[in-house]
């Protein structure tokens, strides 16, 4: 059976290493097919993808997009994404933005407490000036002291009702499914376990992204307990929705490592059932025996 890992981030957005490091990483894991996910941008895809030519690893251009809806923020994933489609690229670029400007509230928050500093702290940790999120914070947070590591940062600072947290209005469901189709690609409601949503709310949730033409949901991820993934797959199987498998991968040593989740539960109707470059490689070792 294939490897497939359809979630994790570069030092483009979140995550500590460089796009050529996660395809490098994921290889020596035994990844065969890998998508780049990165917050908000896409600027790692070009590095990751000539980083995996070379290689046996198929690479899936990928983008997890920040949306607000029903008073939280739920993660959009887009698979198989063109990154130059025009109307796809100026969406993200206007999440920037905002990402930005949310970056110097979350520091007017903190020096409130008086944790000055913060905002040149983050950023000192954000490769990419233009993604400055809540792990950047996080980090610099745990650098000063101010907490041990980023689980209890992320308890203490930075969650609704903590020091450092700031309402913000990300893009809407709408926008971040119809940006991901325009460019070609495949939306997939990340992680859907992390949400503060009751059944009843996750439905609705459910029905608008199909609605819209989402197509899968991660079942398998770094942010579900095994236990819970006989209930997203159940989910996926009552909402016509193909189930996705990701690490959500951020560094090493933090959560789950590329690669390393448990595979769909076998009732699964996966993402990638018709991808040519999955298909392909599926068949490839029986070509290769038959010639
Ligand atoms: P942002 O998009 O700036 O709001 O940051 C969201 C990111 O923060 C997520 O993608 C995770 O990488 C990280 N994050 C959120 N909650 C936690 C948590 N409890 N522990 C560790 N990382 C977290
Ligand atoms: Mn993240
Ligand atoms: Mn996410
Ligand atoms: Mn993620």
């Amino acid at each position: 059976m294939l490897n497939i890992d359809l979630h994790c981030h570069s030092s483009v957005s979140d995550g500590v290493l460089s796009p050529r490091e996660v395809v490098e990483r994921a290889i020596s894991n035994g990844v065969d097919v890998l998508a780049l996910t990165d917050h908000d941008d896409v600027a790692g895809l070009a590095e990751a993808r000539a980083a995996a030519e070379p290689a046996e690893l198929s690479f899936i251009p990928g983008v997890e997009i920040s949306v607000s809806w029903g008073g939280q923020t739920v993660h959009i994933v887009g698979l198989r994404i063109d990154p130059a489609h025009p109307e796809f690229a100026a969406g993200l670029q206007e999440i920037r933005a905002g990402r930005t400007e949310r970056a110097h509230r979350m520091a007017d928050e903190l020096a409130a407490v008086g944790i000055e500093g913060a905002f040149e702290g983050a950023s000192s940790h954000a490769a990419n000036k233009q993604i400055i999120g809540r792990t950047h914070f996080a980090r610099w947070l745990v650098e000063q002291g101010h907490a041990p590591d980023l689980r209890t940062t992320f308890r203490r600072f930075l969650t609704r009702g903590n020091p450092g947290y700031v309402e913000h209005q990300w893009t809407s469901l709408e926008n971040a499914v119809g940006w991901i189709r325009a460019s070609g690609g495949m939306a997939v409601v990340a992680h859907p376990g992390r949400y503060a949503f009751n059944a009843r709310e996750l439905h609705l949730l459910l029905d608008a992204f199909r609605a819209l033409g989402g197509e899968g949901i991660e079942v398998v991820t770094g942010s579900h307990h095994p236990s819970e993934y006989g209930k997203f797959a159940d989910l996926a199987r009552a909402f016509g929705l193909l189930a996705s498998r990701g690490a959500d991968f951020h560094a090493p040593g933090e959560g789950v490592d590329l690669g390393r989740l448990p595979p769909l539960p076998h009732y699964c109707q996966p993402v990638w059932k018709a991808w040519p470059e999955v298909i392909l490689k599926q068949t490839a070792p029986t070509l290769a025996a038959t010639t």
